[in-house]
C-alpha cells in the first residue's frame, strides 16, 4: 500500500477539554483513515505509488484526469491530517524555537498578531478547509487558507496559496462539531492551547533550508 495511517502519538483524550476524545477518535480513525484508503485505491499500480504524499502534492497537474481529483482530495487529505495530528501536543509543552519566534516577530510583529491573522483566515474560510502558516522562499512566513483538502504544496494555481506549510488547522465541521457545534471561533481559540510548537519549529527549520 502506498500510504499508511500514522498512529496517533498520544491518547485521544490528551487534548481535553480543547479537543474532545470522541472527535479525535473519529477524526483519525474514520476520516483520516478514509483519505488513506481512497488515495491508496487510486495510486495502486501507478507510477506515483512510491512517491511520498508531500511530493505528490506538487505534481497534481501531471496526473491523468481520472486520478487528479481523487488524489487532490485524498492524498491531500492524508498529507493535511498527518501534518495536523503531528503538530498537536497536550497543553503545557515547550514554546516555539528562538529561530521561529524571530521569524514570527519579523513578519507579524508579535506571536499574538500572528495568531489573530491565522484565526481570521480560519474563521473566514467558507465551508470546509484549512488555515496555514507557511514558509516562503527566502524564509519569510505567510498565513493563508485553502478550501477542501487543498494545501499550499499544491501551489498557487491549484490551491490559491503557495509555500511550505509548517502548521495547519482543520476547520472542517468534522474537526470540531461534536464539542463546539457552530462555534468555530471558540475551537480556533482553544487550538492554540494544544499546538506542538516543538514540531512546528522543526518544520520551520526543515522548510527554510
Ligand atoms: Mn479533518
Amino acid at each position: 500500500m502506498p500510504y499508511t495511517l500514522p498512529a496517533l502519538p498520544y491518547p485521544p483524550a490528551a487534548f481535553e477539554p480543547h479537543i474532545d476524545a470522541k472527535t479525535m477518535e473519529i477524526h483519525h480513525g474514520k476520516h483520516h483513515a478514509a483519505y488513506v484508503t481512497n488515495a491508496n485505491k487510486a495510486l495502486e499500480g501507478t507510477a506515483w505509488a512510491e512517491l511520498p504524499a508531500e511530493q505528490l502534492m506538487g505534481k497534481l497537474a501531471e496526473l491523468p484526469d481520472d486520478k487528479r481529483v481523487v488524489l487532490r482530495n485524498n492524498a491531500g487529505g492524508h498529507f493535511n491530517h498527518s501534518l495536523f495530528f503531528r503538530t498537536l501536543a497536550p497543553a503545557g509543552g515547550p514554546a516555539a524555537s528562538a529561530e521561529l519566534t524571530d521569524a514570527i516577530d519579523a513578519t507579524f510583529g508579535t506571536l499574538q498578531a500572528m495568531k489573530e491573522q491565522f484565526a481570521d483566515a480560519a474563521v473566514k474560510r467558507f465551508g470546509s478547509g484549512w488555515a496555514w502558516l507557511c514558509v516562503m522562499p527566502g524564509g519569510k512566513l505567510k498565513i493563508c487558507s485553502t478550501a477542501n483538502q487543498d494545501n499550499p504544496l499544491m501551489g498557487e494555481a491549484i490551491a490559491g496559496c503557495g509555500g511550505a506549510p509548517i502548521l495547519g488547522l482543520d476547520v472542517w465541521e468534522h474537526a470540531y462539531y461534536l464539542h463546539y457545534q457552530n462555534r468555530r471561533a471558540d475551537y480556533i481559540t482553544a487550538f492554540w492551547n494544544v499546538v506542538n510548537w516543538a514540531e512546528v519549529s522543526k518544520n520551520f527549520g526543515a522548510a527554510k533550508r
